[in-house]
This record gives structure tokens, C-alpha cells and sequence, in this order.
């Protein structure tokens, strides 16, 4: 695997018609291959009916585009069904459909949700929620400064009271793997249910519900490839049985009278509305373009080598803070840093007026970022991904060169 080479920006057209950008924001957002444009395109220009609502063709062939994409969906995380698949805007709405639908059949005052401080606070906020209207307890288990949970802290903090279990499979901020089995293990063992927020692995990682013993898993569509407001939610079908609809309206009904309704099965009951067709559609295009044109093994093996080589150059700059592992082999695409007595925000404005995209703040971590102590609750964050090569880590590494010498040129 050559990064100095890279056979994919082609297939980028914004990247392809922007040779000045380098793009390190992938976390947040990955760029769209040509292929993901024009299946959102061929959407509207050969199927544009509102799926479900209509007996003709053009209706019977957007349905039939959405539940392809949802059995690919199963396909791709090891789900048993794909009618468990439930689309979603995205990670942020899916994880809030198990906290605002799941907690109240299992949470009660007294009982406690168990989360870690590196959550996003997708997988933060919907539990503080939960916790506040069941009477119930947030509980974080805190990892060794390197993101490594270790198992006294997992044991000590999911016991008989614990009714859920969530994690991010992969961390926003420190780029590792979380032990989502041990967790999940440790969840089963006192009979709560493990939630996997899995929006930083479904892009660079292979994710397999059974495998994670995950009973809920979430993610984004837009950070594989896909266009922004897909998400998903995949869960255990006797749970989501169990659950209520979050929203109610149209096409999440079995029938409804005057004073009251009852709901459609699964998956329709929690697909109020009309739904992103096209954006579906084209997430499926994405996936494919992610796990069969270029390939799960191909984006691992390109990644760790970026990652290796950029924490290589960052290490050797010798102003650089490293946040997360040391050993470049845990950051699964994600790199954060600060550069010494730099605020990240004047870090992030240099490198964009030479073409490099990082992101600066506290992304969606803050109370991970005070566990940390962190110098004012911001550091800098690269993200790679397959897309990028070896002249975007020279770049970063130029342009941190340059914010170091504007700042500290006269030491
Ligand atoms: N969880 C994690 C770990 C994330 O990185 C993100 C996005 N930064 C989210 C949840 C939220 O994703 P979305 O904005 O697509 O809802």
C-alpha cells in the first residue's frame, strides 16, 4: 500500500477539482464519491415516487430501492434481519430513539445507565435525559489517559443496578477501539442491554452486531460516504418490539380511529413520514462503494499506514501534544493534538488558508475534554481517511510548522 500514490481522489469530484484542499476532517464528515452523486441523481430521475405510498411502479420501485438498502445495511453490521434496520437522520436521532423509546420499559429510579467520558454527546445528552426523567443514575466509567478501559473499572461500574449499557465503538476524540464485548459481556452478565454508538467505526472498521454483542448499534450514513441526514438504527427484534414509536404521523400506523391507533410492525413503526428516499438509496451506493470497490481490508491497511506515518512526522516536530494512544496502530483514522500554547481555533484558521481542513473545538466531547484537563476544553483533530495520501500529512505537517513559527518565530 503506497500512500504516496492514491488511486481514489479521482473518484472524489470535489477533491479531484480541488488539488489544493487536504481534506483531515473525515470524522466529521467523508467526502462522496461520484458514484454516491449519481445514485441520489438516478433516484429522482428513474424512481422519484414517495415509497409506500402508491400501488404503481414508480412507488413499488422506490420501496423496493429501500429495502435493498436495508438488507445491505443488515448485511454489512451481521444483523440476523434486515427489517431490524431502521433508518434514521442520523446517529444523533438513532441513539435518541433508544433513549427516549427504550429506557422508560426498563429504567426506573433507583437504576443506572453506564456510559464512558469519551462518549459524543449523542451518546451523552439522551442519557442524561433518560437518567433525569426515570429517577435513574448517569454512571461514566473513566479509561487510563491513553482511552485504554481497563477491566477493574468496567467491573466496578456495571453491577445489579446497571439497566444499559452505552458505548462508542470507536472514540471521536482519542480514535481508539473501545471494548465494546467486554462491556456488552459485562452488560448481559446483570441482564442490561448494550447500545454501541458505531459512527467512527462503520467507515474504517468491520462491525458485526453478534460479534460486539451490541442489542442497539447506531450510526451516520455521511461519515461512510453516504449523503448527510441517513442514519441507522439496528436493534434486537423482541426489544424494538417491546419499545414505542418516538415520533407518530404517516406510514408508522396499522390503523388509527378517532381516539387512538396502533402501530405497524417493525421496522415502519419508527419511520414517521416521508423518509430521505434518495438519501437511502445513495447510502446503499455508498456502502457498496466502501466495502466492494475499494474494500474493508484495502481502507485498513491504507488508514494505519497514514496514521502510522502522520504520528511519525508530528511526533518529530517536537511542539505537538498528542491526546489518545501513543501507538499509532489503536487510532482507528482519527488523530487530536494541540500544538503548545496555540489555541486550536488560530491552529485550525492557518493550516485553511493553505488548503488543510482540520477541525478545532471540543467535538461534541466536552465533559471527556475536562476529565482531561484540557487547556480551554479545545484541541485540534485530524481525521484520515482512505481518500487521503502522504502529500496531505506533509501538508498538515507544513502548515503546522508555519503556525509554530508565527507564534513562537522569536523564542
Ligand atoms: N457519535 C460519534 C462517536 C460521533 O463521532 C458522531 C459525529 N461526530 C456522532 C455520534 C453524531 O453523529 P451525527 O452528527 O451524524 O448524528
Amino acid at each position: 500500500m503506497d500512500i504516496r500514490k492514491n488511486p481514489y481522489r479521482a473518484d472524489f469530484p470535489l477533491l479531484a477539482s480541488h488539488p489544493e484542499i487536504a481534506f483531515l476532517d473525515s470524522a466529521a464528515t467523508a467526502q462522496r464519491p461520484a458514484c454516491v452523486l449519481d445514485a441520489q441523481r438516478r433516484f429522482y430521475e428513474t424512481m422519484n415516487a414517495n415509497p409506500l405510498r402508491g400501488l404503481y411502479s414508480l412507488s413499488v420501485a422506490a420501496t423496493a430501492a429501500i429495502a435493498d438498502v436495508r438488507a445491505q445495511v443488515a448485511t454489512l453490521i451481521g444483523a440476523p434481519g434486515a427489517r431490524d434496520v431502521i433508518f434514521t437522520r442520523n446517529t444523533s436521532e438513532s441513539l435518541n430513539l433508544v433513549a427516549k423509546s427504550f429506557s422508560p420499559c426498563v429504567l426506573g429510579p433507583g437504576d443506572e445507565v453506564a456510559i464512558t467520558i469519551m462518549e459524543h454527546h449523542s451518546n451523552l445528552i439522551p442519557w442524561q435525559e433518560a437518567c433525569r426523567a426515570a429517577g435513574a443514575r448517569l454512571v461514566y466509567l473513566y479509561p487510563e489517559k491513553d482511552g485504554t478501559l481497563t477491566d477493574a473499572e468496567i467491573a466496578e461500574k456495571i453491577g445489579p443496578r446497571t439497566k444499559i449499557v452505552s458505548a462508542a465503538h470507536v472514540s471521536n476524540v482519542m480514535g481508539c477501539e473501545l471494548p465494546a464485548r467486554k462491556l456488552a459481556d459485562a452488560a448481559h452478565a446483570v441482564g442490561a442491554v448494550m447500545v454501541v454508538d458505531a459512527a467512527q467505526s462503520v467507515p474504517h472498521l468491520r462491525v458485526n452486531v453478534d460479534e460486539l454483542g451490541a442489542d442497539f448499534l447506531a450510526f451516520s450514513g455521511h461519515k461512510a460516504m453516504g449523503p448527510m441526514g441517513v442514519g441507522v438504527l439496528w436493534g434486537r427484534h423482541d426489544l424494538l418490539e417491546q419499545m414505542p414509536p418516538m415520533l407518530t404521523g404517516g406510514e408508522m400506523i396499522d390503523s388509527v380511529r378517532e381516539q387512538d391507533a396502533t402501530w405497524a410492525p417493525v421496522p415502519e413503526k419508527f419511520e414517521a413520514g416521508t423518509q430521505d428516499a434518495a438519501g437511502i438509496y445513495a447510502t446503499g451506493a455508498a456502502l457498496s462503494y466502501l466495502t466492494e470497490t475499494v474494500g474493508l481490508d484495502a481502507v485498513a491497511a491504507r488508514e494505519g499506514e497514514l496514521v502510522a506515518y502522520a504520528m511519525e512526522r508530528l511526533s518529530e516536530l517536537g511542539f505537538i501534544d498528542l491526546i489518545g494512544p501513543a501507538d499509532a496502530a489503536r487510532h482507528h483514522g482519527v488523530i487530536s493534538f494541540n500544538v503548545r500554547g496555540v489555541h486550536p481555533h488560530d491552529v485550525a484558521s492557518i493550516l485553511d488558508a493553505s488548503g488543510v481542513c482540520i477541525r478545532a473545538g471540543h467535538h461534541c466531547a466536552q465533559p471527556l475534554l475536562a476529565w482531561l484537563g484540557v487547556e480551554n476544553l479545545a484541541c485540534c483533530r485530524a481525521s484520515l481517511a482512505f481518500y487521503n495520501d502522504k502529500n496531505d500529512v506533509d501538508r498538515l505537517v507544513d502548515g503546522l510548522t508555519q503556525v509554530w513559527g508565527i507564534f513562537h518565530g522569536s523564542d
